[in-house]
């Protein structure tokens, strides 16, 4: 693939699989006996929500929403707005935002907001990766795969430039 080269591996295949694997053990149990919507926030979970989804023993159903921030590729400026919105109300369902990585924290927390207005019944968040480092909003997820430090990362949906989601790792890329 274009550019894989400049990549250093910063998760594995296996390690993503075994760290979803344990998540999703993690929400059939919280949720045993509910039937939890699975939020996607588009295109980065895109992936991980994928293989999330494969791992939760229970009824789920699933919707996508899709965020733009103002900024440039590597912050965020906290402008935030939703560029496609839920196919369904929430109300009263068990809601589990699933999002690629917290930076900042602005997109999630305007989320939160947006959301909590809807009057779900809960709403927790599932984040594959978190960089403590960069939090200018702390928002408490209740589920995290990764803490990573403050590198720029790239692959398993996560972009450069728009491209290389499809790399099958996460990866960093070299000297930057
Ligand atoms: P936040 O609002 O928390 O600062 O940023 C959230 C969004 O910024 C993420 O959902 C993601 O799309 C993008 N983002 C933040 N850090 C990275 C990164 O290291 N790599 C990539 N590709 N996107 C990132």
């Amino acid at each position: 693939m274009d550019g894989i080269e400049k990549l250093d591996v910063l998760i594995s295949v296996k390690d993503l699989k075994r760290r979803i694997g344990e998540l999703g053990a993690e929400i059939s149990r919280d949720y045993a006996g509910r039937e939890p919507v699975i939020v996607c926030v588009l295109k980065g979970a895109l992936f991980f929500m994928a293989d999330l989804c494969r791992e939760i023993d229970l009824p789920i159903t699933i919707d996508t929403l899709g965020m733009s921030s103002y900024g440039d590729q590597t912050s965020s400026s906290g402008v935030v707005r939703i560029t496609q919105d839920l196919s369904k109300p929430i109300v009263d369902r068990d809601v589990i935002i699933v999002e690629d990585i917290i930076d900042t924290g602005l997109t999630l927390a305007f989320l939160l907001d947006n959301l909590r207005a809807r009057k779900p019944r809960s709403i927790e968040i599932c984040s594959l990766l978190h960089k403590p480092a960069r939090t200018r909003i702390p928002v408490q997820a209740k589920y995290i795969g990764f803490t990573i430090e403050d590198r720029f990362v790239v692959g398993y949906g996560l972009d450069w430039e728009q491209k290389m989601r499809n790399v099958p790792f996460v990866g960093v890329v070299r000297d930057a």
